[in-house]
């Protein structure tokens, strides 16, 4: 069995031994195949109360997705820094706790593979089964691992680490939510959420609604398109940790952060070609763009986050209210 390195790893450990005394760091495990075995961290800073308020950024999951991973890790230095001199930031931190889980799929970010090293795919891969019109193979399935979108038998290593370090850092927090960043899918960078397995609208429908308003009137040049996830599929494992967190009373909203790549194969058509073709920006400014984009929406999420009283504590008539503006906005129209 041999350790390889990925850069993003090297990354995160420069990070653990720049930022010792602030950043506390958990060694989920080691994840892979026989063969290579890769570390998967998560880094947490802030609050240390249970109940305190909690914000969680994922990345990496699909391998080839990687600018997912480096956007998380982007996010993570530039709090780190921040957090040397800022003293609202510092006041903040007090009262919340922040988290990323960079690389759950280091041994596909390694390989350049969606899927982990058994040929699963991750977001396919929960106990949960779609239902209503769920497109072929692309919705998941369990043909065979040779096909892409592999469901998978059992919760993957990858899957159980990934979902019960985020039970550690949010059971009994008085208000979690969670932002996985992947690639590949649209014109335009999207926020979706749940459910993936149906088209029923989820419990937290009222909160999201909010946080959309809220978003909207603060940055109206905002660049992101806030909607349900736009297709069904099998087994997605935030379906499944918020249907889990739900019978536990905890309240937990999982946000995923489609980062649109099509317009970088249009400049760059030639990239189409290539293995990470939908998936990875090739030109390095391009990178670097995307790595410095979602600062003000990450920024107005750990502000909502300290204050969530404000804008996620309401009453029935207010929640109604909620509820009607988002059935209206989401689910009616269509
Ligand atoms: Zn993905």
């Amino acid at each position: 069995m041999s350790q390889n390195v990925l850069a993003e790893t090297l990354e995160i450990e420069k990070l653990i031994a720049e930022f010792p005394s602030v950043m506390r760091v958990e060694l989920l495990g080691h994840v892979g195949s026989q063969e290579q075995q890769f570390p998967s961290y998560c880094l947490s800073i802030g609050s240390q109360d249970p109940q305190a308020p909690v914000l969680g950024w994922v990345g990496g999951v699909h391998g080839l997705e990687r600018i997912g991973a480096q956007v998380v890790i982007a996010l993570l230095r530039s709090v780190l820094q921040m957090q040397l001199w800022d003293e609202s930031l510092q006041q903040t931190l007090k009262k919340v706790r922040l988290f990323f889980i960079p690389t759950v799929n280091p041994w596909g970010i390694y390989h350049k593979r969606r899927s982990n090293a058994a040929g699963v795919d991750l977001m396919r891969n929960s106990p949960v089964d779609g239902i209503g019109e769920i497109p072929y193979l692309l919705g998941g399935h369990r043909y065979s691992n040779k096909l892409p979108w592999f469901r998978g038998n059992e919760m993957q290593m990858e899957n159980q680490i990934l979902l019960q370090g985020i039970l550690k850092q949010i059971l009994g927090s008085k208000f979690s939510w969670t932002v996985d960043v992947h690639s590949g899918f649209g014109w335009q960078d999207q926020i979706w959420f749940p459910f993936a397995y149906s088209k029923e609208p989820f419990a937290d429908l009222p909160y999201l609604h909010r946080f959309k308003s809220f978003y909207e009137a603060t940055h109206p040049y905002h660049f992101y398109k806030i909607e349900p996830q736009s297709y069904q599929t099998h087994g997605d494992v935030w379906d499944y940790f918020y249907l889990e967190m739900q019978k536990k009373q905890q309240r937990f909203m999982p946000l995923t952060l489609e980062l649109g790549s099509w317009n970088w194969l249009k400049k760059n058509p030639l990239q189409v070609f290539s293995k990470e073709g939908f998936f990875y920006p090739f030109q390095s400014h391009r990178q670097k763009r995307i790595l410095r984009r979602h600062w003000t929406l990450f920024d107005f999420m750990i502000r909502m986050t300290a204050s969530f009283e404000k804008w996620a504590d309401l009453d029935a008539d207010q929640l109604e209210l909620s509820r009607a503006h988002a059935m209206e906005l989401w689910y009616e129209k269509k």
